[in-house]
């Protein structure tokens, strides 16, 4: 690998790992760019840059039984539009209808995304939600790590840098499940009409036959260092019939697994306030949609 501001383009998983192994602990992987590119000049001007946008192996989609693979370098408008991400992964579906523009969603990768770490980051958030299992190839070989692992802290990973993060499994959808995703933007910024979220909800449940809660999980993005369960909320809900005193109880319970700051985007004790609104549409709509897959009564 050449030295300094070199840019390489990389084909397979293969070359990316040959080319990392030689590479300064500097180098510095490159998928849509989206993130890289913004926060960088100076930071990107004196490294290596390995272009991973291209490799054949992180672009993938498996449907195996019962489990999603998507590929680390999937995009946003992949998950927009694929077939099978919108029928067996609505979640990262809905993440993608809010994500960004379509000139973004088209470079922007779910690696990138994760990789960036970023508390606001929604596609995290929703790969929380879903409890997703991560691959990644480290300079020590190859790990699979719970997405909480991977993510430990604002811009930080819980791999070595260097590692490449190669595909996440999720749980394919099935009748029951429902699942949501809600965020909330600063819109007095006319000059940002993309704004980052200043606080989100990934919803995922599952309904038994006879309508009760059997999984929730309830992901808060924003409000924290790193995208958090609101196990309070979680627990209120499942072995429960979803009415809307219930709801209502455990989006006033989401509060408790909130720490957040203020910043650029919103004051902490706003980004608390909007909380329980927010988990409330995020839930209604999720067991909304976990009741059209069974056939139950809606509403
Ligand atoms: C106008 C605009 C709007 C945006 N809107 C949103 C939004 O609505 N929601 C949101 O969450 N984000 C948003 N973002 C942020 C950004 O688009 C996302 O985080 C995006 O998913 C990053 O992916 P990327 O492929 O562009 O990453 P890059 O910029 O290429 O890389 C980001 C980081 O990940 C690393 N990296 C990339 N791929 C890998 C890999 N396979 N393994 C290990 N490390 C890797 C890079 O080294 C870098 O550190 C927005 C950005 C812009 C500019």
């Amino acid at each position: 690998m050449a030295d300094g501001n070199a840019y390489r383009v990389l084909r397979t998983l293969a070359e990316a790992e040959a080319a990392l192994v030689g590479a300064a602990g500097d180098t510095l992987l490159i998928a849509g760019g989206t993130d890289l590119m913004v926060r960088a000049h100076p930071a990107v001007r004196d490294h290596a840059l390995l272009d991973v946008a291209q490799v054949d192996e992180l672009r993938r989609i498996t449907l195996t039984a019962g489990e999603l693979i998507l590929g680390a370098g999937i995009t946003y408008t992949e998950c927009l539009t694929e077939p099978v991400i919108r029928r067996a992964c609505p979640l990262l579906t809905a993440v993608a209808a809010r994500f960004a523009s379509p000139q973004i969603r088209n470079v922007a990768t779910l690696g990138g995304n994760v990789a960036n770490a970023s508390p606001a980051g929604d596609g995290v958030a929703a790969l929380w939600a879903l409890d997703a299992v991560v691959d990644a190839l480290t300079p020590a070989g190859a790990v699979r790590l719970p997405i909480d692992a991977i993510v430990v802290g604002p811009g930080r990973l819980g791999v070595p840098p260097r590692s490449i993060l190669t595909a996440f499994h999720v749980p394919a959808a099935e009748p029951g499940d429902g699942s949501a995703f809600y965020k909330l933007v600063n819109r007095a910024w006319p000059e940002h009409p993309m704004a980052i979220s200043l606080a989100s909800v990934a919803a995922r449940v599952r309904l038994d036959a006879e309508g009760r809660v059997t999984l929730a999980r309830v992901v808060l993005g924003a409000v924290a260092p790193t995208p958090v369960r609101a196990a309070p909320s979680e627990a209120a809900l499942v072995g429960h019939a979803p009415t809307a005193a219930l709801i209502a109880r455990a989006a006033a319970l989401a509060t408790r697994a909130a720490s957040p700051v203020s910043d650029v985007r919103a004051a902490a004790d706003y980004r608390r306030d909007v909380l329980p609104a927010l988990v409330t549409t995020a839930l209604e709509a999720a067991f909304e949609a976990a009741r059209s897959t069974t056939g139950g009564p809606s509403g």
